[in-house]
Parts: structure tokens; C-alpha cells; sequence
């Protein structure tokens, strides 16, 4: 039986005699714990041609159960209550829960507010700007290069990639998103789009794949907190700090410009270890952000009368179990917080 398949049947047999629930009962009552979730998009696989299935968060039966299991055994905050417990106003709830979705896909009006709305909670869209009513982001238009370019391989600044069979097609969207991760700003922004010019855009016709600002203005009406995720999606490790401001400055600006206002916070780009380093936090504490989200794995402290805070988040993927969901917000993966 693989390694996964043990871990499912034991975290089921766990949750079945109730030991999840016990795990998550030793934490520290201490009113600044939280666990923030990172989605991105939550939609039947194979149902998108466009997008790549592999950033689906879950789909739509997974999020609900899920949801439920929020409403039930967590107390769901907003954005206001952990801004409140970061200004020492407010001490959280015991097993705090805020949930956050990434990027700005349409499918976040269909799939995921109105579950939202259904279980009473609030969730916080950081949206990228640039893409808004447009459609595709830079690694969208990857898979989609990779997937209906019709080539039998692509020349790409990290070398040439064969995309004739399932098993190519897989191996080049690994390494080609790990090699342009990497790579200079720039560099990445030129090769893609000359690529998808020349190869996609002449034959595809996707439908619109991101909210509409009309949509986003009947969702901050709904009461939910849009916040900044840059604008083009850069990451923010590869491109000049300048950039980094320009790319924070123009989302804000943006979302106050068409939603009213912008809360002080923002989530990066990627979010892993190797997507940032310290001059990007500091640059954007000091313009401003009150908190900064990571996707640094693990539970999060809001400490109180912190003028900063860089905070984990817990990624969601297809294939979580709920049990394995239960087991992801329990105690054990307390990380400090600066
Ligand atoms: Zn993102």
C-alpha cells in the first residue's frame, strides 16, 4: 500500500474514534492562535480545459464538507477580527480559522462565496490585479502552451521540452514552472508571452476565466475583504525590489480605485521560502502592510501590538482527505511567527 494510503487509513480510523478531535484540543488557549487556509480554486477536475487541474484546491463536494467542518468544530473569523487582535483590541476565539482564497478566478462567484455565505463565513480574496476580467496568468498560459500549442516540443529559456505524450506533457509543466519560478522577471514575462502569440493565442478561444471588477464589487458588497496579491504575479524573489513596490502600489491602488478601499495586508506571490527573502518583507512592512501572509506550512500567532506580522498559511489540495483536513488544523504545526 503506497505511503499516502497508510496515512489516509490511519488519519480515518484517528478521526473515527475521535482522536483528531483530541489533537486539536491541546493547543494553547491563548487568544492569538489562528489558522489561516490558502485556497486557490475549488471546481470538478477535467471540467476546465484551460486551466491546470493540478491548482485545484478541491472540488466542490470535498469544499463543502469542508466548510462544514469549519462551521461546526472551529470558529470562523474575518479579516477585521485578526486586524483587531493585532492591534490588541480583540483576543481571538479558540481554534480561529480564517479562510483565504488566492488569485481572482470566476470561479471563486460560482463555487466558492456562495458555500461561504452558506456557512457564515467570511472569506478574504487576494486577488492579482493585472488579470481581472482578462483571463489567463503567466502559468495558466504555460499549461495552456503545453496542452493546445499542437508542438512536439517548446524552446524555452531553460532548454527545449518534448510535449508529445501525457507523460512528456507532465514532466515539462514540472520542471518548466520550477525553472521559471527561477527565473528573472523579465526573462520569464518575455519568453511566455512571444510563446503564447505565436503558438496559442491564434487558435484558442478560452471563455473568461477571472471575476470581472463588476463581480468583484457585488462580492465586497457581499462582505467580502479583497486584498492586494500583487499585479502581474511575479515572484517576488526574482524581480528588483523596485518592482516589488511597483507591483504593490499598482494592486492597491487598483483595488481602492474600484473597490472603495484596501485593507492593509497581502499575500506573496508563490508564498514558499525560495518565492521571497527578507528585503521583500521589510519593503513591504515599511509600505504599509500590516500583515503579510506566507505559504509557510503551519499554524499562526497574531501577536498582540505587533506593528508587523508574517504569517503561515495551510495550503488545501485536491485529494486532502477530511480527516487529513481535521489533522492539518490541530496544534502540531505551531510555527513562530515573526
Ligand atoms: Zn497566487
Amino acid at each position: 500500500m503506497p505511503k499516502h494510503r497508510w496515512k489516509n487509513a490511519l488519519l480515518t480510523a484517528a478521526e473515527a474514534v475521535g482522536a483528531i478531535d483530541l489533537l486539536q484540543k491541546t493547543g494553547r488557549e491563548d487568544g492569538q492562535s489562528l489558522y489561516v487556509l490558502a485556497y486557490h480554486r475549488v471546481e470538478a477536475p477535467a471540467l476546465n480545459p484551460w486551466l491546470d487541474p493540478a491548482d485545484i484546491s478541491a472540488t466542490p463536494a470535498q469544499f463543502a464538507a469542508q466548510l462544514e467542518l469549519l462551521a461546526c468544530r472551529y470558529h470562523p473569523v474575518a479579516l477585521a477580527d485578526v486586524l483587531a487582535a493585532q492591534r490588541g483590541e480583540y483576543s481571538l476565539p479558540r481554534d480561529a480559522v480564517l479562510l483565504t482564497v488566492d488569485d481572482g478566478y470566476s470561479n471563486f462567484m460560482d463555487e466558492i462565496f456562495p458555500v461561504c455565505a452558506r456557512f457564515g463565513i467570511r472569506p478574504l480574496l487576494f486577488l492579482a490585479t493585472g488579470c481581472v476580467g482578462s483571463g489567463t496568468y503567466w502559468w495558466d498560459q504555460v499549461y495552456q502552451l503545453i496542452h493546445h500549442s499542437g508542438q512536439p516540443a517548446l524552446d524555452t529559456p531553460a532548454g527545449r521540452f518534448p510535449i508529445g505524450s501525457p507523460e512528456e506533457k507532465a514532466r515539462a509543466r514540472r520542471e518548466l514552472l520550477f525553472a521559471l519560478k527561477r527565473m528573472p522577471g523579465d526573462q520569464r514575462v518575455d519568453w511566455i508571452g512571444a510563446a503564447y502569440d505565436r503558438f496559442v493565442r491564434p487558435s484558442a478561444n478560452p471563455p473568461r476565466l477571472t471575476l470581472s471588477w463588476d463581480e468583484l464589487r457585488a462580492l465586497r458588497q457581499a462582505g467580502v475583504d479583497i486584498a492586494p496579491h500583487t499585479h502581474s504575479h511575479p515572484i517576488l524573489s526574482q524581480i528588483p525590489l523596485e518592482s516589488v513596490r511597483a507591483e504593490l502600489r499598482t494592486s492597491r491602488n487598483l483595488i481602492e480605485h474600484e473597490l472603495g478601499e484596501c485593507p492593509p495586508v497581502f499575500a506573496l506571490p508563490d508564498g514558499k521560502a525560495i518565492s521571497y527573502h527578507q528585503g521583500v518583507i521589510d519593503l513591504l512592512f515599511s509600505s504599509g502592510c500590516a500583515i503579510v501572509f506566507s505559504m509557510l506550512d503551519g499554524r499562526a500567532r497574531v501577536r498582540p501590538n505587533s506593528a508587523h506580522l508574517l504569517l503561515p498559511r495551510l495550503g488545501v489540495w485536491q485529494g486532502l482527505s477530511l480527516p487529513h483536513f481535521h489533522y492539518r488544523l490541530t496544534p502540531r504545526i505551531d510555527r513562530p511567527t515573526r
